[in-house]
């Protein structure tokens, strides 16, 4: 019988997530439906759902957008040729991308800048990896997401190198992947700034400390949201049985079933409902359950809202 849910201090919208939300929600009211945005804004079933239904347009492509259009590129950031492709076709751009990960691009031009080696650790794929990599030289780029990747690691021995990494990957195991790069490359060039940024740090501690007390975790979190993921295997690397839904609807009782402790995380793009639905779910079955949560580490953290 659950008697405990304890809530993850710090999780769900984190600064860079908010203000891209608001910037779609400015955009909307100052301009009205429907607006352009390039990708999911950010990777939440439940947000895009509820920006559909308000008359946003999610594209991949620009080819999408109609001439003379606005268009809004998402918190995960662009290669430079989507800023010049919009250029090109006259559209009018409103950039949603994280400072954070501008932080990246602007460390990727500058080692490519340097004739840098960059060994981007990341998601292949995932849209924040694919922006940071056309920051980089491509003759000078070298994409890799495991150990493997780095045996198979060819570099040109007369040249500097230097890596760089996604802002929402395991900080433990990225841990384990740089260590394995200097091992390989004792000379390898660190970036300015570490790139997992404090939002996912946070939260993959915050979901450590839940792992000390409890006996399951449950991350609200959609399936392609990367910093999600990365909190569900951060309760399981711990030993902790852990999993993933996308809604409260998902959560099946008998994964707590006979415990007394129940952990609850949000990746940084899940809005608070989720959350506060699933409490509910859980509370209906065990109402004598108390819950608890400690304060955010991060309540005094926002981003600026980018002019709309
Ligand atoms: S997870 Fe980090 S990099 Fe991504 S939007 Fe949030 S603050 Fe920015």
């Amino acid at each position: 019988m659950i008697k405990d849910i304890f809530l993850a201090h710090t999780q769900g919208f984190c600064a860079g997530v908010s203000s891209a939300i608001e910037v779609v929600n400015r955009a909307l009211a100052k301009y009205g439906a429907p607006i352009y945005v390039r990708h999911h804004i950010v990777h939440n079933t439940a947000v895009i759902a509820d920006f559909e239904e308000k008359g946003v347009v999610f594209i991949e492509s620009l080819d999408e957008v109609p001439d003379g259009q606005r268009v809004i590129f998402s918190a995960h950031g662009v290669a430079p040729e989507v800023y010049d492709g919009a250029k090109n076709r006259g559209l009018i751009t409103i950039d949603a991308t994280c400072p954070l990960v501008t932080k990246v691009h602007r460390e990727a031009t500058g080692f490519s800048k340097k004739g840098i080696q960059t060994v981007l650790i990341g998601h292949r794929g995932h849209q924040e990896l694919v922006g940071t990599s056309g920051y980089v030289q491509p003759e000078l780029l070298h994409i890799i997401e495991d150990e493997t990747d780095i045996d198979h690691l060819q570099l040109d021995p007369d040249l500097p190198v230097g890596y760089l990494t996604q802002t929402t990957l395991s900080v433990s195991e990225t841990a384990k992947l740089i260590a394995r790069l200097k091992e390989k490359y004792p000379h390898i060039v660190a970036p300015p700034k570490e790139d997992i940024c404090f939002a996912t740090q946070n939260r993959q501690d915050a979901v450590l400390e839940l792992t000390k007390v409890c006996e399951v975790v449950i991350i609200c979190g959609s399936p392609h949201s990367s910093n999600s993921n990365r909190l569900k295997e951060t309760a399981h690397v711990d030993g902790v049985s852990s999993y993933i839904i996308d809604s409260a609807q998902e959560l099946d009782f008998a994964w707590i079933e006979g415990k007394s402790t129940v952990g609850i995380s949000s990746g940084a793009s899940v809005p608070r409902d989720i959350v506060d639905a699933l409490v509910n779910k859980i509370l209906s079955r065990f109402p004598e359950a108390k819950v608890h949560q400690a304060q955010s580490v991060e309540k005094d953290i926002s981003f600026a809202v980018p002019k709309v």
